[in-house]
Formats: structure tokens, sequence, C-alpha cells
């Protein structure tokens, strides 16, 4: 049996593994000169940044499906925190600690009164405002960033995000916002966003210091020995599905395969297929920006969300808070989800950003080493176009295409959720070999 996995992110990585070690001839298919996808980490002045932030739990998929990299990755504590509406640091997502230091005694009492009503305002939690706002209140949602920072995110407004989209991102909330889950935590002495306790994962990895490429090096070559193949460099030309098989032709030539797994963008696969593209796909790009500073943020920081009133961007990454300075800076980088169907002008979002900063007076000296342009970075699901969005995934899994991924299946899915599904579908496949 051959499988061609179109995309060699994780999920193509972790599904040639596991069809490989079933025996299965897996070929993955790459259009880059690398494998990674989403993970890798542009380099500037011989420093490595990635795109985003990018942190590996102790038991993440990935990790438990190639115990190789322990050697490779770093372990490092890792510490979120956010940057609030008035400028100062609290616990990511928030702390009613740095709610009550922030907007006073008076507004919190306020705001504890707006949670009760809001819970009964709410209580069918209809569109993703009002499934917040039951949790945590209007007051608080306004007040504290939150909705600024939720819109930020997905780069449209809070009331025309799909709910069910967006609901996995929200569990931290509904998390953080249960009465019941608080008082348990605190019954049992565990951190509880009303003790204000940052996350902080102590035994969290990051890729290496030099970034992704050594980390997908290991991969690659764990997965060659099992017998898998990578096309780097494939330029996908066309796919026919001829009864029970797949002709692909590429610039490799044409190639017949008994099934494929696509963790390419959903577009991108219709074209192949020569199916007229879907309107409903709509998705935002990510630009970083690369810097190097002297941050005056908390030493232990390593990444920053922005929720604030102010600034477009999303999320600061430091990296030097990782792999320590580099001749004496630290570096980090920023993440802004933009939309790409119009021109990116890079340098006046560069220019907002640092006056933003400034404004903070959280940095000095900042020198700006580069940026990224990352599309199809975050897919969009408004209200209106979820179910048609499912019907298209649905029509392309009809026609014999398994779709995994965060691309693949046009999804916002963490890394090592998209390691298991890749991991579960190929092993699926392999049964029915
Ligand atoms: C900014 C950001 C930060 C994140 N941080 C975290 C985190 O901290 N923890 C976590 O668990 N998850 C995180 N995620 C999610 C995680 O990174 C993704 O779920 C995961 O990397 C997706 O892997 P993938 O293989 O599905 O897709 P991708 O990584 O996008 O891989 C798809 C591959 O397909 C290739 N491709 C595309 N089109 C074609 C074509 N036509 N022909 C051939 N190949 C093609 C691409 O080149 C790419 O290599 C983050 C995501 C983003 C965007």
């Amino acid at each position: 049996m051959k499988i061609a996995i179109l995309g060699g992110g994780v999920a193509g990585v972790v599904a040639a593994r596991v069809l490989a070690r079933n025996g299965i001839e897996a070929h993955i298919l790459e259009r880059n000169d690398r494998l990674g996808g989403l993970h890798h980490s542009p380099t500037f002045n011989g420093v490595a940044y990635d795109i985003g932030t990018f942190v590996f739990q102790k038991r993440h998929q990935l990790i438990r499906l190639f115990p190789e990299l322990e050697s490779v990755l770093v372990p490092v504590p890792s510490q979120f925190v956010s940057l609030t509406n008035k400028g100062s640091i609290d616990a990511y997502p928030l702390s009613l600690r740095g709610y009550v230091s922030d907007n006073g005694f008076m507004n919190f009492s306020y705001a504890l009164s707006n949670v009760l009503v809001s819970k009964a305002l709410h209580f069918r939690k209809s569109n993703v405002p009002s499934f917040i706002k039951y949790y945590i209140g209007s007051d608080i949602y306004k007040r504290s960033g939150l909705r600024k920072y939720i819109e930020r995110l997905y780069d449209i407004p809070d009331e025309e995000i799909d709910l069910e989209f967006a609901r996995k991102r929200l569990e931290l909330i509904s998390r953080w916002g249960s009465i019941r889950k608080n008082l348990h935590r605190l019954a049992k002495r565990k951190p509880s966003p009303l003790t204000g306790a940052p996350y902080l994962g102590k035994t969290d990895f990051v890729r290496p210091k030099d970034g992704f490429t050594p980390m997908y090096a290991a991969l690659q070559e764990a997965i060659t020995k099992d017998g898998a193949k990578v096309f780097l460099g494939t330029q996908l030309k066309s796919i026919q599905k001829q009864e029970d098989r797949f002709e692909i032709e590429s610039n490799l030539g044409s190639e017949h395969y008994d099934a494929v797994l696509s963790t390419i963008p959903i577009t991108a696969l219709y074209e192949l297929l020569g199916l007229e593209q879907p309107t409903a796909f709509e998705s935002r790009s990510l630009l970083s920006l690369f810097y190097k500073t002297r941050l005056s943020l908390s030493r232990d920081a390593t990444v920053v969300h922005n929720f604030s009133q102010t600034g477009d961007w999303k999320r600061i990454t430091v990296f030097s808070a990782y792999y320590g300075p580099h001749e004496g800076s630290d570096y980090f980088g920023c993440e802004i989800t933009v939309d790409s169907n119009q021109d990116i002008d890079v340098g006046a979002y560069r220019a907002r950003f640092e006056k933003h900063l400034d404004e903070l007076g959280i940095t000095n000296n900042l020198s700006f080493e580069g940026s990224a342009l990352t599309r199809n970075a975050y897919p969009i699901y408004r209200r209106t176009t979820f179910d048609e969005i499912q019907k298209q995934k649905l029509f392309v899994e009809e026609n014999g295409i398994r779709l995994v991924g965060r691309q693949g299946e046009f999804d916002y899915i963490s890394s090592s959720d998209t390691a298991l599904k890749a991991s579960n579908i190929a092993n699926e496949l392999a049964s029915r070999g």
C-alpha cells in the first residue's frame, strides 16, 4: 500500500511515522525546501526567531511519538503574562488581583455584581461575547482587555466569530470563570485566578537555540529510518481520482497512490482537484516582527499577551528568556494578525508597535531585525459560514481524501492535537491496509 501525505508540517511528519511503522510506503510531498510548516525560525544577524510562540508541554503528542526529540528540545520554565489595559503586567489571561489593582475596589465591586447579572442575561451563551460574559461578566470582559485581545486574534468583531469554532479556546475562560472550580482549587491549595497565579510551565520544552531546523532534521532522520520518503520542493499540479486510486501529478512526474492524506490548506486542495474555489474559506495571515532590545519586563516572562485597549499587536515572545541574551541584548518577536487580501505595509505596523512600546515605557534601544509574513496562519469562521465550511470539508472527504492538521482541516488546533489526530487517522488507514 502506498499513501501520499500532502505537506510536511507536524501533521505530515507524524502521519509518516505511523504509516511507515505499519509497513506502508509513505511519501511526504512538501512544497518548501524544509519540513516543519508553521514551525520555522527566520534568522537575522545570527539569531533565530520563531514566527510565533511555540511551546511543547511534557505530554505533547509529538514528544510521545518521537522520543528522539527529548535530547533535541530545550527544557525551560515558561511564564505567560498579560499586559493590562493600564500597562501593568498580570497573570495570563487575567487575575482578580491584577484587575483590582488596575481598576480599583469600587469598580471591582461593580464588576462582581455585574457577573451575577450577566449570568442571568447570558445563560444561553448564544454567541462568543455572550459565552464569555456568562462566565466573567460584561464589565470584566471589556475592562480587562479580553474583548480587544479576542478581536485582535481573530481580526473580526467578536459577535461575528462562530461560537463552535472558538469554543476550544474559550474553555480556558469557562475554567477561569467557574466559581465552583475556583473554590475547589482554593480548597486544594492549587493555583487559582483568584490568587493571581501566573501560567507557569515548569517543564515545558522549546525548539533548539538555532531554530526549528535541527529539530526537523532529527524528525526527518527518524521517519527516513522508519522507511518513509520525503520529497521536498514538490510542486503539486493535480490530483485525479481513478476508481480506488489517486494519480498525483507534480514536478516529479506522475505517481499513483492508494490513499491521500492532506495537511495543506483546503483551498489549495480544491485547486488540485480541479474544483471550483469555495467562497466560505477565509483566513488571516500572521505578520511577525523581530527585535533586539533591552526589555524592562519581568525577566522571567517568556510570553506577553496584549490585553490593553491599544495596539494591533497580539503577543510578544521573549526568546532570550529561553536561550539567554545575544551579545548582551534581549531579543523577541511580536505577532500581528493581518488581512492579507490587502497590501501589508510592514513599515506602518512597525511604527505603531514601536510607538506603543515606547508609550508603555517597557523597552529601550529597540533595534528592528526583520519580519516574516505567514499566509493562511489563522482560519476564520464567521457565524454565517460554519455550516458551509463543514459541508465543503465533508465533500473533500467523500472524494476519498483524508483531512488532517491545522491547515488541512481548516481548524484552529494545537500542534499536540494536530499530532494526535494525524496519528489516529494514519493508524485507521493502516488497519484498513
Ligand atoms: C503563531 C502560531 C503559534 C502557535 N503556537 C502553538 C503552541 O505554542 N503550541 C501548540 O501546541 N500549537 C501551537 N500552534 C498550532 C500549531 O503550530 C499547529 O497546529 C501545527 O504546527 C500545524 O501543523 P500542520 O502540519 O497541520 O500545518 P503546517 O505546519 O502549516 O504544515 C502544512 C505544510 O503543508 C505545506 N504545503 C502547503 N501547501 C502545499 C502545497 N500546495 N503543496 C505541498 N505542500 C504544501 C506547507 O509548506 C507546510 O509545510 C500555533 C500556531 C500558530 C499559527
